[in-house]
């Protein structure tokens, strides 16, 4: 078969190989309901997304750092008159949460399969480190990686160590990911290939604005996982 130079191809979790975003969208809405007597939804919004991108830092990414998001701007926008009994529905969304099923998004079982016949498969996501292992044990789709890293950024530096610590050279790794910001040019910055699968909606915390995206030479885009097998076919025709 012939083949490009490619070994070793990883991927994103969350919304890339499974539905996440919905998951914080749809606590998220309960959440504004619990606080629409106090203020109109749009500033809600607008106050937990200011919350979480400054909490980030202190709690990581995932559902036990937005939870603490929550409550927190429960407290700041209600001057501290929030309930414990409100407070408890908060924790009891993020429960909810955690044990929300897994969907995996369409063809993701089949490209593992088939990719796994000629490639080293990788998982990097970041996320709560018992959060995305538990997601990983009741995805069913496991098995079909060789590695599963689960960091607390995405920063160029994270791909460049485990690619040192997997001995795998830049130009033979190739990335899969919904999020530019953490999945994609990261890893262009260290000199390795990355295709953007963007999912429908992106988390505000993982855009990047058109001026970031000028740096970059143009991003390929697959509108499905699938299309990763054509395009190493074509790719690996290329001199
Ligand atoms: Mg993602």
């Amino acid at each position: 078969m012939l083949k490009n130079k490619i070994t070793t191809i990883a991927f994103d979790a969350d919304d890339t190989l499974w539905r996440n975003e919905e998951i914080f969208m749809q606590a998220q809405s309960h959440f504004i309901d619990m606080l629409t007597g106090y203020h109109d939804k749009a500033y809600i919004v607008s106050h937990l997304e200011k919350v979480q991108i400054r909490n980030i830092s202190i709690f990581g990414y995932g559902v036990k750092g937005f939870t603490l998001s929550m409550i927190e701007t429960a407290i700041e926008l209600t001057e501290g008159r929030i309930q414990g009994h409100e407070i408890h529905s908060i924790i009891e969304l993020s429960k909810a949460m955690l044990a929300t099923p897994i969907t995996l998004l369409p063809n993701v079982k089949e490209t593992l399969q088939s990719l796994k016949k000629d490639y080293q498969l990788m998982a990097i996501t970041k996320g709560d480190l018992l959060d995305q292992e538990g997601k990983f044990a009741r995805s069913e789709i496991a098995h079909f990686f060789d590695y599963i890293e689960i960091v607390s950024e995405k920063k160029p530096d994270t791909y460049a160590n485990l690619l040192h610590q997997y001995q795998i050279n830049t130009d033979e790794f190739l990335m899969l990911g919904n999020s530019l910001k953490s999945d994609i040019l990261p890893v262009l910055d260290i000199g390795a290939m990355a295709i953007h699968i963007p999912y429908h909606s992106t988390w505000v915390h993982e855009q990047v604005t058109a001026e970031e995206l000028q740096k970059y030479p143009s991003i390929v885009e697959f509108s499905n996982i699938s299309d990763v097998l054509p395009w190493l076919k074509a790719s690996a025709k290329l001199p």
